[in-house]
């Protein structure tokens, strides 16, 4: 996860994976496709189904794959986003539990769990590294590899009053400008894409 954050300048995001004897014991991170900048990221709609039905798959359940939402900040500061706290209550509100996991460059952490049961609530979680279970060796090559087939950053921004008429052939600026646009609505909710198809 410390080698995720720090691959790129941007957020990066995925779900934790545990067991069911202890649910809220991360054993793993898998990256879901997704677009990225220094303060959003953005699931692909098919790639997190992809993940769900390649977890269904392996014989996992939900608890196990889908209650952990983890999500890193480039900055310093680990507390949620208004966004953060939106998608979580938005995406996450009907499962009986889930937990989202903030790690900002630094170290720092924010762990939040919330759950249905009784009347329902959220509280901030302790977060601790547990080295009394055992885990697997570090494998840079392949978490980068990880990285940068699901880790994309959009386009460069065009210079301001471009004219460059290169430049101007190879972007349609109606199209461009529509597209920044849409990104802007879209802001950092990583699961909105999934939720309109639904
Ligand atoms: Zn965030």
């Amino acid at each position: 996860m410390v080698y995720l954050r720090d691959r790129g300048p941007t957020e990066i995001g995925g779900f934790g994976i545990s067991d069911l004897e202890e649910p809220l014991l991360i054993t793993d991170v898998v990256l879901i496709p997704q677009q990225c900048t220094s303060v959003t990221v953005k699931f692909d709609d098919a790639g997190v189904a992809d993940y769900f039905d390649a977890q269904v798959d392996l014989g996992r359940r939900p608890e196990e794959f889908a209650r952990l939402w983890i999500h890193t900040h480039p900055g310093t500061s680990p507390e949620p986003s208004g966004t953060d706290e939106t998608t979580f209550a938005r995406v996450f509100g009907s499962s009986d539990w889930a937990v989202m996991f903030i790690l900002a460059r630094g170290g720092a952490t924010y762990a939040q769990l919330r759950f249905r049961a009784g009347p329902g609530g959220q509280v901030r979680i302790p977060v601790e590294v547990d080295f009394g279970h055992e885990f697997a060796a570090s494998d840079q090559a392949t978490w980068n590899h990880e990285y940068q087939e699901n880790v994309r950053m959009p386009l460069p921004e065009l210079p301001f009053g471009t004219t460059d008429p290169l430049v101007e052939s190879r972007f349609d600026r109606r199209l461009w400008d529509e597209f920044n646009e849409r990104e802007m609505m879209e802001l950092d909710d990583p699961f909105l894409l999934r939720e309109e198809i639904r």
